[in-house]
């Protein structure tokens, strides 16, 4: 009987093979990489456990003789932890991607490249070090070959006898890099501070050969934290910056009454934690933190971006200092390589990071915190497309944790387990302090339009309150969703706009520099001075971006210290770290950007948030679209009045009597979920429903439409009773990158059996698999 394993191999939408051990080999251990032939070709593989605890990712069946041996086993102990693994496999099971690709989602950069094993020591950075010996220590004693050399050989002396003939003489660079090897003691110097200090490699080389010096090699660890690296401000990114001791508010007290006996019960719990901005929320999840560390368990924060919010992460740096490992996209491959080694080898205790942390290879998981919950940015845009908020659900319950979802504005998901007793529900509904929340005003721009005419951007309210927020030296954040100049470039002669010509999308004015951009694809051209379409010379610049709001206030207000932050600004690396920086020393009074201002930023002196038009997303073909309008509002107004004084903040909207705009004006999430939850469940919506999107790539549109046709009829035929498969439809992109694009929808009860029906279609089809897109839980129905 041969010894089989299964691998997952890094090939997009494979299951994993099976390969069969050479006799005489030791079967690898789950979790372990293996090197295995696939083709002609020879791949990095990770050996996963075979199917069961109901994973689907059963190894496709093969017949004897056609399974083939692996090359090599690379390691002897699981390099990944068996849970991870699993967690894996549930992420390729729960989102129909391959195996291989959400274990390569898991695994470290490096790891699939390099064949070291976990103790190995490629791809760590390494340093020479530099030590005295107890010979070197001696040498020292002797007098200085310089002295000798300068008297010269005493004539005739005969030499003393209290030096000893075996002390070495020493040229002067010697003696220096001596001297400073023997101040530096057992710790021994850096070669390259040695070298930058004057005693070169070759002086090292000779006192190494002389016996005086040794030299070894030393792991260093690439540190985010370090200053420049950029990982978080510098002021925070100092750990030995006390971290301050408070008293809690009422409302942590009573949250953290709820909270500590769920985290020490070892048992899994989730809670959704919904405070209102600025109710101290990351206090609440340090003190948790605390307890479950000290109870000898690890502890995981995810949050959206790690550089736009960098107040978590340095939170957690200042109370856990180095037993912290932090995990996000801005790291180079080296600093995530070493911070997940440092995980895996069980130097740390809390890992804060973004989305793919949740795969962090953390022991003994006692408490996963994820903040701001409602974010997009949980939701992976590309395979495998997980989304890190159910991930870490799925992990905590499997390591007996507690998760905590933490947010002024909850998804409609975790509101809606929450109100049906599927998780705890604990609010913290006053600000710290008691500070009062921002007071919001609405602007009809209907009326100021109507009074003012078609061009106004700031209507009269916002730049009243702008001058006197100006005035009395406070600051300002104003928000439009929508970056470049003007949205579209339409010509007067025959009314077309310009448009993308490999998406079904307009172009952006960028006018600073005098460009036009594709926002989808990032094709850019010349700002062109005729018609495309009729050549007509007469374009209009149409719909307004925030490089346009920014211009507006400095011609509006021409003392004023204006900033501006989006995609655009934000590109070179450090620009968004000091724009941050610029904005929170004063030196920046306005700061002008997209929802990129209104993550979860605590700016004292801000009093004033304007918001240009609540209305951008409320347009859009997508059922989130009033959900998405509420929390942008809401959380951009909880920006202001975060310190002393109160704040105001003022919303501009075509549509003032809409729901989400109404409720966020109020910051009132309770009526915003019961009018929201009424019209998901009319019209059979997440989270009434779960809904699979499948997304249909062609050369025509007539091609993609027929490929989704039969796609259709086949999830038909197996779906059952139950599910719903909608479509064929002209997705809302009807084009990208050159690709037209049809889309079919499955919404209804039973998960699992939706899951079976795509994978069943697209076993059917494997010809199709390149040009589908699946998407479980959608979160971007573009
Ligand atoms: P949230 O995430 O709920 O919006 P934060 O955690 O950012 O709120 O806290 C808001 C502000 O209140 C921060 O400046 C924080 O340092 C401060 N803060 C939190 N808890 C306390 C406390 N117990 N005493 C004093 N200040 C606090
Ligand atoms: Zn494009």
């Amino acid at each position: 009987m041969p010894c089989l394993v299964s691998v997952a191999v890094p090939v997009p939408l494979l299951p994993p093979l099976t390969y069969r051990v050479p006799e005489g080999t030791a079967p690898p251990p789950a979790g372990g990489r293996v090197r295995v032939p696939l083709g002609r070709r020879t791949v990095i593989g990770c050996v996963v456990p075979d199917a069961g605890d109901g994973v689907e990712a059963a190894s496709a069946a093969r017949r004897d003789d056609e399974v083939r041996d692996l090359i090599e086993s690379l390691d002897d102990e699981p390099y990944l932890p068996l849970d991870v693994v699993r967690l894996a496999l549930w992420v390729a099971d729960y989102y129909v991607c391959g195996a291989g690709d959400a274990i390569a989602t898991a695994l470290p950069p490096l790891a699939a490249s390099s064949p070291a094993g976990r103790g190995g020591a490629s791809g760590f950075r390494t340093e020479r070090i530099v030590r005295i010996t107890p010979a070197g220590l001696t040498a020292l004693d002797a007098p200085p070959a310089a002295a000798l050399a300068r008297g010269g050989r005493p004539s005739g002396a005969v030499p003393p006898v209290s030096a000893p003939a075996s002390r070495p003489r020493l040229g002067p660079r010697q003696r220096d890099g001596l001297n400073r090897l023997a101040a530096a003691g057992k710790e021994g110097l850096p070669a390259k501070d040695l070298a930058a200090a004057g005693v070169d490699s070759t002086v090292v080389a000779r006192l190494r050969q002389r016996g005086l010096a040794t030299v070894d090699r030393r792991r260093i660890d690439r540190d985010p934290f370090a200053p420049g690296a950029g990982a978080l401000p510098p002021e925070a990114a100092d750990p030995r910056r006390p971290a301050p001791v408070r008293r809690l508010t009422d409302g942590q007290r009573a949250a953290l009454d709820i909270l500590r006996p769920l985290a020490a019960r070892n048992g899994f719990d989730a809670v959704l934690l919904r405070g209102v901005t600025g109710s101290g929320k990351t206090e609440v999840y340090l003190r948790l933190a605390r307890d479950v560390v000290a109870a000898g368990r690890g502890v995981l924060v995810l949050v959206p971006e790690i550089a736009l919010t960098p107040a978590v992460a340095a939170a957690f740096r200042g109370a856990f200092g180095p037993r912290v490992a932090i995990q996000h996209s801005g790291l180079s491959d080296g600093e995530r390589h070493d911070q997940w080694h440092r995980i895996r080898g069980g130097a740390v205790d809390v890992v804060v990071g973004t989305r793919s942390a949740v795969f962090a290879p953390l022991d003994r998981l006692g408490l996963v915190v994820v903040d701001e919950e409602h974010d997009a940015s949980y939701k992976q845009d590309g395979n495998p497309r997980y989304h890190a908020r159910s991930v870490a659900i799925v992990r905590a319950r499997a390591a007996r944790a507690l998760v905590v979802l933490g947010s002024a504005t909850p998804s409609l998901e975790s509101a809606h387990h929450a109100a049906r007793g599927k998780y705890h529900l604990v609010t913290m509904d006053e600000r710290v302090h008691r500070r009062p929340l921002a007071d919001v005003r609405i602007v009809d721009m209907r009326k100021e339009v109507a009074e003012t005419g078609p061009d106004t951007v700031l209507s009269g309210p916002l730049r009243e309150a702008l001058g006197g927020t100006l005035d009395r030296g406070e600051q300002a954040l104003i928000l439009l969703n929508r970056r470049g100049f003007a949205t579209a470039l339409l010509c007067r002669s025959c009314g077309l706009t310009l448009e993308c010509s490999n998406c079904s999308v307009s172009l952006t004015l960028h006018r600073a520099a005098n460009r036009v951009r594709c926002h989808y694809c990032n094709y850019s051209a010349r700002r062109p001075n005729t018609c495309a379409h009729c050549a007509g010379p007469y374009l209009e610049a149409v719909g307004i971006g925030t490089e346009r709001i920014e211009e507006e206030v400095a011609e509006q207000f021409p003392s004023a210290r204006v900033a501006r932050l989006d995609r655009d600004t934000t590109r070179r690396r450090g620009a968004l770290a000091s724009l941050l920086a610029g904005f929170r020393d004063g030196s920046v009074q306005v700061l002008v950007g997209t929802q990129m201002i209104a993550k979860g930023h605590d700016f004292p002196n801000v009093t004033l948030v304007g918001v240009v038009s609540a209305d951008v997303g409320l347009g859009l073909a997508d059922f989130r679209a009033a959900e998405r309008t509420f929390q942008l509002l809401t959380q951009v107004a909880g920006r202001a009045g975060r310190g002393g004084r109160p704040g105001v903040a003022i919303v501009q909207s075509f549509h003032p009597e809409h729901y989400a705009v109404v409720h966020a004006c109020r910051q009132a999430y309770a009526p915003f979920f019961e009018e929201e939850m009424r019209y998901r469940d009319h019209l059979r919506y997440p989270p009434v429903v779960s809904m699979v999107n499948a997304v249909v790539r062609g050369r025509s549109l007539a091609a993609a439409m027929e490929d989704a046709g039969a796609l259709a009829a086949l999830i038909r035929r197996d779906a059952g009773a139950g599910i719903r498969v909608l479509g064929p439809a002209v997705a809302p992109l009807a084009r990208l990158r050159g690709q037209h694009r049809a889309q079919i929808f499955l919404k209804g009860n039973a998960r699992p059996a939706m899951r079976r029906a795509v994978r069943a279609a697209l076993d059917a089809r494997p010809d199709l698999r390149r040009r589908v897109t699946i998407d479980v839980d959608p979160v971007n129905l573009l």
